[in-house]
Parts: structure tokens; C-alpha cells; sequence
């Protein structure tokens, strides 16, 4: 828990968010400002920098955030959808609390910007 960071603030309630999933590991809620059609994000609980932060020992999460957004988007009417972390600030990362976009709901172009 990052006392600064946007998510965990979500995560504590003190933000409030449009909440899709909820588990003692996991949060999922819509995107603020949707890319796509359908654009909601998978979080870990645990406070996480990024993906080039995780350590040996997080493959758990990382797994289990890849598994609960494929599930969510197959449950939320999203058959074909992209996943999404960015890492770094360069790389379009502005929230520094690791998260998994899905993105769906109309076609996506190759490559992305
Ligand atoms: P990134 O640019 O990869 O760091 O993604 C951060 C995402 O968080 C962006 O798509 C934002 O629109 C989204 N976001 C920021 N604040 C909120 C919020 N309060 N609730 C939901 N999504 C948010
Ligand atoms: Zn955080």
C-alpha cells in the first residue's frame, strides 16, 4: 500500500470507482476515460510499481490478473480483446501502480501508437 498512489487509494475506497470484480488478490474496474468501447482495468492489491518491478515470487499475480481479465471480458459481451501494461512513463505508464487494461468493442489496429 502506497500512501500517494492513485489505485491504492481505489483500493482503499477512499477514490470511489465503477467496480467490475473484487477479490482479497484483485480489482477490476472501468477506465475513467475509455479507449474502446469496452476499456476496464485489472489490478493486484498488493502495491506494485509496474510490470518491471514485479519480483520472483509475483508470477502468481501477474497470472492471476491475465486469467480474471480473459474471464471478465468473456463475461462482459468482449470475445476479442487486447491486454495492455505499460511500463515506464515513455511507454504511456501515468499511474504507478501496476494495471492491465482490456480493450474491446470495436476493432483494434496493429501496431499500436
Ligand atoms: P496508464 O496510462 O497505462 O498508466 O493507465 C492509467 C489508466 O488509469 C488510464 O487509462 C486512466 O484513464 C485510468 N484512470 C486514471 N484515474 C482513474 C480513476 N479514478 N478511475 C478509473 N480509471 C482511472
Ligand atoms: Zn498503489
Amino acid at each position: 500500500m502506497s500512501e500517494e498512489c492513485l489505485f491504492c487509494k481505489i483500493i482503499k475506497g477512499d477514490i470511489p470507482a465503477r467496480k467490475l470484480y473484487e477479490d482479497d488478490k484483485l480489482l477490476a474496474f472501468w477506465d475513467i476515460a475509455p479507449q474502446a468501447p469496452k476499456h476496464f482495468l485489472v489490478i493486484p492489491k498488493q502495491h506494485v510499481r509496474g510490470p518491471g518491478a514485479l519480483s520472483p515470487g509475483d508470477e502468481e499475480i501477474i497470472g492471476a490478473v491475465v486469467r480474471k481479465g480473459a474471464e471478465l471480458a468473456a463475461e462482459n459481451g468482449i470475445p476479442d480483446f487486447r491486454l495492455v501494461i505499460n511500463n515506464g512513463a515513455a511507454a504511456g505508464q501515468t499511474v504507478f501502480h501496476l494495471h492491465m487494461h482490456v480493450l474491446g468493442g470495436r476493432p483494434l489496429s496493429w501496431p499500436p501508437g
